[in-house]
């Protein structure tokens, strides 16, 4: 076995329906006595059950998360923290959201609880983002990493079921790099080949049955596998290109992973055959990015950027921005093959 590094991320984790009832007695666990109750807009009915459900415990809600965390956004909710005197931030909803808690934590050293009711995984990283004058800059701290999550399957049951596809595959993202990451290790690769195999199943479930909270319980603990690799290990040519491709040409996330994965996937198939071999497994398929493909379409995902905003004409300059720092992956970046990856997802081929 080759030598590697481990890094356990220390988060309090709990898991299963009606954990949300939970929520005081975590906050109290703290030593916490006033929250600020972040969401989104759209899920300011969310927010204020979680309000509720902390009463005096509640100091306040900031109901303005939105994607990539603009610098403007966290201010004002850095504010309105400082106002209330919160000891806290209770974070119900997406990576945008827990992504404000983050934005919060960095300036004033304030726990986090994580309500996720995505699969995108942030709940489990320590890598924040913030969004000024168009640029998205990422960084780690472990300032950042919230102290607890609650993981409460009932509360994914109203994810619309595109979303829950797309967000599934997102998180499938996060363990297929880990496979072949450099700075992988054996216990991430067990959770990796897990998280997909979780997902893989339960997303049909999930299209079929959205409401099935079994089903939903499976896909959530998919998606904690996965956001913990994310956590864990370096991710490589995939989340650098959705990187690119969402924050240069303002693309939705979720979707981007999406369609690029297989082609990701597909570029680095040679240099990663036992990565490619469990994810394949993982999904049983006899290919990792044709199984990943077809995971996608057969579920309704869109598979093509062109039919999710994507210019042809911006194409040059995402490979421009792809090829212009270099990072370890298995198969080197070379400029050719990363533009035919581009054209590849663009067109929504099935990988050869
Ligand atoms: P999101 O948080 O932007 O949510 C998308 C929409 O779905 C929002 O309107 C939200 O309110 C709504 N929504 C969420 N859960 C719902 C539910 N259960 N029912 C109904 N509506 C619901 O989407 P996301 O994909 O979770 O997060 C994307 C953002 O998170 C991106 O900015 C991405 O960069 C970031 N992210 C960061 C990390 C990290 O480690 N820092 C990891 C993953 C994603």
């Amino acid at each position: 076995m080759k030598p590697f590094t481990y890094i356990g991320r220390p988060a309090r984790v709990l898991f299963g329906a009606g954990t949300l009832q939970q929520l005081s007695a975590e906050v109290d666990r703290l030593g916490a006595r006033k929250a600020i109750v972040l969401s989104t807009p759209e899920q300011r009915a969310s927010a204020e059950m979680v309000a509720a459900l902390l009463g005096a415990r509640a100091a306040g809600v900031f109901d303005r998360a939105v994607m990539h965390v603009p610098i403007e956004t966290a201010r004002e909710a850095r504010a309105y923290a400082a106002k209330l005197g919160a000891d806290c931030a209770v974070a119900i909803g997406g990576g945008s959201t827990v992504g404000l808690g983050k934005a919060i934590a960095l300036e004033s050293p304030l726990p986090i609880v994580a309500i996720p009711t995505t699969y995108a995984g942030s709940e489990m990283t320590s890598v924040y983002g913030i969004t000024e004058a168009g640029l998205k800059k990422t960084g780690r701290d472990d300032r950042v990493l919230p102290r607890t999550v609650l993981y409460d399957p009932e509360l994914t049951l109203g994810l619309p079921v595109a979303m829950s596809i797309t967000s599934g595959m997102n998180a499938i993202a996060h363990a297929a790099e880990g496979l072949y990451s450099a700075t992988s290790n054996p216990i991430i690769e067990l959770m990796a080949e897990e998280g997909i195999r979780a997902l893989g199943q339960a997303l049909p479930r999930v299209r079929a049955q959205p409401r099935d909270i079994e089903v939903r319980g499976d896909a959530l603990y998919g998606a904690w596998l996965c956001g913990t690799v994310l956590a864990s290990v370096d991710m490589a040519l995939h989340h650098k290109l959705c990187h690119t491709l969402g924050g240069s040409f303002n693309l939705p996330h979720a979707e981007v992973h999406t369609i690029v994965l297989p082609h990701a996937l597909a570029y680095n198939a040679a240099a990663a055959p036992e990565a490619m071999r469990k994810i394949a497994r993982a999904l049983e398929g006899k290919s990792a990015p044709r199984a990943v493909y077809d995971l996608a379409r057969d579920n309704g995902a869109a598979v093509a950027l062109k039919d999710i905003g994507m210019k042809a004409q911006d194409l040059d300059q995402a490979c421009d921005i792809a090829m212009s720092n270099q990072y370890p992956n298995p198969r080197p970046l070379e400029r050719d093959a990363i533009r035919a990856l581009l054209q590849d997802a663009f067109e929504g081929a099935r990988p050869a």
